[in-house]
């Protein structure tokens, strides 16, 4: 997994904070997120009454417990913000579920939801009720993909128009299991398991 921009850790740490949540039926604690910032390649710098800040060569995450919830801050080592994120889980008690989702700090620029959808899981079955599209990145000849699995793809299928980037809210362009952003410059590739 390549770690470059904010996007490229948010979205595999919210897709890991869904499938916690589905597995275990509560959100990950601050050691559990610990561990998983290190098992990414990251490097914890500094721990200090539950703030904790982990350092990649190309970026900085800072993990907040925020009244119950989970907030884990991504931006770029360079200290550049335009492109940092949020990634926020909660539990919301109005609509009986879990909510995962990736919030640009720059709001003004992309109105859509990174990702398309937010994940939202029942609190009591614990069933995925929405249809987002997280994965993984990897880099090829052509380019940094966003990797998702085939079944990320049949629901993102069905639910929502296939040709709207996760990432930046642009066209996508499809050529078989491949698609390319012009906005953003990554594309989608789609990974049968
Ligand atoms: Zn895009």
């Amino acid at each position: 997994m390549k770690l470059y921009e904010p996007i490229t850790l948010a979205m595999p740490l919210a897709k890991w904070i869904g499938n916690f949540i589905m597995e275990r039926g509560h959100l990950p604690s601050g050691e559990d997120v610990r561990e998983t910032m290190k098992s990414l390649g990251l490097e914890e710098i500094c721990l200090d009454k539950g703030l904790a800040v982990f350092r990649g060569r190309f970026l900085i995450a800072l993990v907040f417990p925020r009244n119950g919830n989970l907030v884990i801050d991504v931006i770029s080592s360079s200290g550049e913000l335009s492109d940092a994120l949020e990634v926020v889980a909660y539990h919301d008690k109005k609509i009986e579920a879990f909510v995962v989702e990736i919030l640009p700090t720059n709001d003004l620029e992309y109105e859509g939801n990174i990702g398309i959808e937010p994940i939202i899981i029942d609190e009591e079955s614990l069933e995925l009720e929405s249809s987002p599209v997280l994965g993984y990145f990897e880099e090829d000849e052509e380019g940094m993909f966003l990797v998702i699995d085939d079944e990320t793809y049949e629901r993102w299928n069905e639910a929502d128009d296939i040709h709207t980037c996760p990432i930046c809210g642009g066209e996508l362009a499809w050529r078989k299991e491949k698609a390319y952003c012009a906005d953003c410059g990554y594309g989608v590739k789609v990974v049968r398991k």
